[in-house]
């Protein structure tokens, strides 16, 4: 096999077809870390960090990480140690990764996400078939809601449900008279069939407080109540007396984590990230114990590029528990938006052909690799030079 031979690091600013807001969110979406990884026979992958310094594991135990940040540890510890691995020994790479610096899961998932795209290339096989195979061809697509005018927002829910969207996820989390109004607006506005989620991003001050605003929104049927307030102890005093289901984001990086939250009796539900565990590898484990703990998952991000996307997507397709509507985009350039807005959060995108939506869910795609090229040409166009 060959070896890699070469990473490059480039910032990209994506523009954003509406502002995309959470509670705790501080920038604006898109600005993101990308790597390109060359292998010594000429093959090339690539991965993403969608670097946010504002999101991070609870009580900061998994801290943010900057586009700044991501750059310098790729550049200055990450890349040394992996030139020369194997291409497709990815226990090796994150080996080597794990030696050179301690942390830093985002700039790690880049790399990872990028050898997995080099080495499916290398050898004219999917990301998915290496990560095990794949348990489902379509992934259906959950839309997400930011913190946005209820008015506009009831707009873009009526818009997606007509699009075919078949789950809706609701940021709250910062006015809890705000929180209960949008989520009834809404149920009325795209009737009983759609799923509704909510998710507070940890912006519940007490767990009593969670509940009790919970409790108001369950007559319009959530479907679950993601990571209402922060830290493991205090989600499992919600999960043990809603009777909706809780996710855990926040409070979910590890597959560690997934055995806490197992123990604690902490969450019905964990999301899977392939940046908050260091990449697909460990997103694997993620994704192993909490099977082995019975727990349903979704797959969910930090709306990615593209580039980033494509890792949610194999990964969603291999993993076994990941069986609810995953919170992730249909990345278009801007050449095939049609007008749609499901799953749709930036005005262009960097990969050289859309995602294919079909009701409600995005196909996965079977080529090498990640099986759609990078737009090499909207990567100059999207260009950040503010690093530099
Ligand atoms: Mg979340």
């Amino acid at each position: 096999m060959p070896a890699i031979k070469q990473v490059d690091v480039i910032h990209v600013a994506l523009p954003t077809r509406r502002e995309h807001k959470w509670t705790g969110l501080t920038e604006p979406i898109g600005g993101y870390i990308l790597v390109r990884m060359h292998s010594d026979d000429g093959v090339v992958g690539w991965g993403e960090a969608p670097a946010l310094k504002d999101w991070g594991g609870d009580y900061g135990r998994y801290f943010g990480e900057s586009p700044g940040t991501t750059k310098f540890v790729v550049e200055n510890y990450l890349t040394p140690s992996v030139i020369g691995c194997e291409v497709g020994n990815i226990a090796d790479l994150h080996q080597r990764m794990d030696a050179i610096v301690k942390g830093y899961p985002y700039a790690k998932a880049a790399m990872d996400i990028a050898a997995y795209d080099l080495a499916g290339r290398t050898v004219g096989v999917p990301v998915w078939q290496l990560l095990g195979g794949k348990v489902r061809d379509r992934i259906p697509v959950t839309h997400s809601i930011g913190l946005l005018d209820i008015d506009l927002a009831v707009e873009e829910c009526k818009k997606v449900a007509d699009e075919g969207i078949k789950t809706i996820k609701i940021k709250v989390g910062v006015d809890p008279d705000r929180d209960v109004e949008i989520v009834s607006r809404v149920r009325r506005a795209v009737g009983d069939a759609m799923d509704i989620c909510v998710d507070a991003n940890c912006g519940y001050a007490t767990p009593r407080d969670a509940v009790r605003i919970i409790r108001k929104m369950e007559p319009f049927r959530l479907k679950y109540a993601e990571q209402p307030v922060e830290g493991i102890d205090r989600l499992a005093e919600v999960t043990r007396v809603l009777e909706t289901p809780v996710m855990a984001d926040e409070s979910a990086w590890y597959a560690r984590d997934v055995l806490e939250i197992f123990e604690k009796k902490a969450a019905d539900i964990v999301s899977i990230y392939t940046t908050k565990p260091g990449g697909l590898y460990g997103a694997m484990e993620v994704a192993a114990a909490a099977r082995a703990a019975k727990f349903l998952c979704n797959v969910n991000g930090s709306v990615e590029t593209g580039v980033g996307n494509l890792a949610n997507i194999h990964l969603a397709a291999a993993a076994i528990p990941a069986t609810l509507s995953c919170v992730v985009p249909v990345s278009t350039p801007a050449e095939s938006q049609s007008g749609n807005v499901g799953g749709i959060y930036y005005i262009d995108d960097l990969i050289a052909e859309p995602f294919v939506l079909e009701d409600g869910c995005v196909v996965v795609p079977d080529g090498p690799g990640f099986g759609i090229d990078v737009d090499e040409a909207k990567i100059e166009k999207y260009l950040d030079t503010s690093l530099q």
